[in-house]
């Protein structure tokens, strides 16, 4: 995993009174879970992707592992930040294999690594290659295509993972499958993860910390899930 450090980041869309996101500074340390929660529109998914550079920040800083992320360029950004999102962002020409192996591919690595990978994240979000590697995303049901959101973002190994509410679609049973596995992962890999939900119960369950926001990103309490459920 990385740091993440949010200095005083800051949003105003073109044309809003108030910022999106207003002053956020946050310190996550390399290798922990934060989860995000707070109502719709507090400026989550804004945050999250003003750390992926999907969006520009008004103003502050985002550093990485120490590095400025206005100083990466795309192919480190990539190797760098996975990021699975509610719906999917499947590119629907391309079938299950071929948006796995996105990422990878951009990466170079050898094709049969990467042939590989595509199986091995299949099998980890609880989808048989054989029968899935081939389809296209409108050949899936939501949930699947959700699995294989996730299966994008952690193919290229990055240290990073930010979660916008990934399993928001998913089945009960897999998404408790999903959960655990992300656990393992933070736990035996050391991700670093930035997760968005709406669901407490998930956070509790998976967060490091909690960080529990009101309008506009301000941070009301950020904490452990046990400090969290005493207070
Ligand atoms: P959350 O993820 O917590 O639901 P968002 O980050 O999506 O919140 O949105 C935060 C605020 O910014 C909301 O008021 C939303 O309407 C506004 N917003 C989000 N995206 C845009 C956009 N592209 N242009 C203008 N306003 C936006
Ligand atoms: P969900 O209730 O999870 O949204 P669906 O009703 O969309 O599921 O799909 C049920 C099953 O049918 C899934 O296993 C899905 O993969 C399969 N399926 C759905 N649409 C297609 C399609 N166009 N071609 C092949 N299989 C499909």
């Amino acid at each position: 995993g990385a740091t993440i450090e949010l200095e005083g980041l800051t949003k105003r869309y073109p044309g809003s009174d108030r910022p999106a996101v207003d002053n956020v500074s946050m310190e996550i340390a390399a290798g922990e879970t934060v989860i995000l929660v707070g109502p719709s529109g507090c400026g989550k998914s804004t945050t999250l992707k003003m750390i992926n550079r999907l969006i520009e920040p008004t103003g502050g800083r985002i550093r990485i592992g120490g590095e400025d992320v206005t100083d990466m360029d795309p192919v480190k950004l990539r190797r760098t930040i996975g990021y699975a999102i509610q719906a999917s962002g499947l590119f629907p020409h391309m079938t299950v294999a071929q948006n796995i192996a996105l990422v990878p591919k951009m990466l170079r690595w050898p094709s049969a690594r990467v042939r590989d990978r595509v199986e091995e994240m299949l099998d980890l979000v609880g989808l048989d290659p054989g029968e899935f590697r081939d389809r296209y995303p409108r050949q899936l049901s939501g949930g699947q295509q959700q699995r294989v959101g996730v299966a994008r973002a952690l193919a290229a190994d990055p240290p990073v993972l930010l979660m916008d509410e990934p399993f928001g679609a998913v089945d009960p049973i897999t998404r408790d499958h999903l959960q655990d596995e992300l656990i393992r992962l933070q736990r035996e890999l050391h991700k670093t993860i930035v997760f968005v939900t709406h669901d407490f119960d998930e956070a509790i369950k998976i967060g490091d910390r909690i960080a529990v926001l009101r309008e506009q990103s301000h941070i009301a309490q950020f904490d452990t899930p046990e400090a969290i459920l005493t207070n």
